[in-house]
């Protein structure tokens, strides 16, 4: 459904009163990745990895600088706007902050009516009667219709931009940290209410989180960013059982599990130090910095992202959890 070939993102930094450019961020330096119809891909990583530029790309609500975007078969990389509108309802997202994503001057009736008014595809009548239908979907009262956004709690107010999402009946959400801003309580009823949704509309989503405890449930297959970089993406239980990429076995370390001594030979890995700036990135791995298991050659060459296992990828030259030498697989995609 979707492809993403080589997408990157830099943001020039200017200086001077001619402003000219004297740096840039690499917010997001080359990743590809697919995603197949029907499945959730997670895409974890810590903040300034990328993963939201990477979201608001796909959505074609920030130009990628470079690479390429193709969504059921269309390049959409550099469509123009108006010939990207008839995918637009396609393609939605949904946003981290329930409070800031919804005008508080509206009626629920109003916010999620909006799609189905500004393409007038139904009466009035129509519209209230598909609001309500989308607000019992989601878990809402129909009854709330005439309400406004401040009556309603956190976990209420992410329902109610699903359901503005829903109302446009898409085909792949971009959900970036749907519930980071919830209630731990609440935080699962939103989960479990997205993995309903996906099974009775069949959606395709992306569902961007900060760490990998929110994607554990939901996901189909995992995505680790790390600085601007895709270091490994694996399907779901691989990813967790067997981390090749020594950041996302810290990222996994730092999971809480329930009961610790289950945690097994897992010990908990503590990273130094911070994520480096991506205005001047580490060169080679950009993980060598913080890793544990660095080497001279991590410093001098980029591993690049390999297939170790079938569907398990990873961009590291000493990958954990594998018999497979990474050095022949690099060698070979060289
Ligand atoms: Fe660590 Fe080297 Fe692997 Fe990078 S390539 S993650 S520095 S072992
Ligand atoms: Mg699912």
């Amino acid at each position: 459904m979707l492809e993403v070939e080589n997408l990157g993102k830099h943001f020039p930094v200017t200086a001077g009163i001619l402003r000219r450019q004297v740096a840039a961020v690499k917010a997001v330096d080359g990743v590809s990745f697919s995603v197949r119809k029907g499945e959730t891909l997670g895409v974890v990583g810590e903040s300034g990895c990328g993963k939201s530029t990477t979201g608001r790309m796909i959505m074609r609500l920030l130009a990628p600088s470079f690479g390429k975007i193709t969504f059921e078969g269309n390049d959409i990389t550099s469509m123009s706007q108006g010939r990207l509108r008839p995918l637009r309802r396609d393609l939605q997202m949904i946003f981290q902050d329930p409070y800031s994503s919804l005008n508080p001057r509206k009626t629920v009736g109003a916010i999620v009516g909006a799609p189905f008014r500004l393409q007038s595809i139904e009466t009035e009548n129509g519209v209230k009667k598909a609001v309500q239908e989308i607000l019992e979907m989601v878990g809402l009262n129909p009854e709330h219709y005439n309400r406004y956004p401040h009556e309603f709690s956190g976990g209420q107010r992410q329902r109610i931009g699903i359901a503005r999402t829903l109302a446009l009946k898409p085909k792949l959400i971009v959900a970036d940290e749907p519930v980071s801003a919830l209630d731990v309580s609440v935080q699962a009823q939103v989960v479990n209410l997205l993995e309903d949704l996906q099974d009775e509309l069949g959606l395709t989503y992306v569902v961007i989180a900060h760490d990998l405890s929110v994607v554990r449930h939901i996901a189909d297959r995992v995505a680790v960013m790390y600085l601007g970089k895709l270091v490994e993406i694996a399907d779901r239980t691989d990813l967790y059982e067997r981390p090749m990429h020594p950041y996302t076995n810290a990222l996994l370390s730092a999971v809480p599990v329930p009961d610790p001594s289950k945690r097994g030979e897992r010990n908990r890995i503590r990273l130094q130090g911070d994520v480096p700036s991506p205005l001047d990135p580490p060169p080679a791995c950009r993980f060598h910095t913080r890793c544990w298991k660095a080497q001279d050659i991590c410093k001098q060459v980029e591993p690049p992202l390999v297939e170790l296992s079938p569907g398990h990828q990873a961009a590291c030259h000493f990958p954990e959890n594998t018999t497979v030498s990474a050095t022949d697989e690099v060698a070979k995609a060289a």
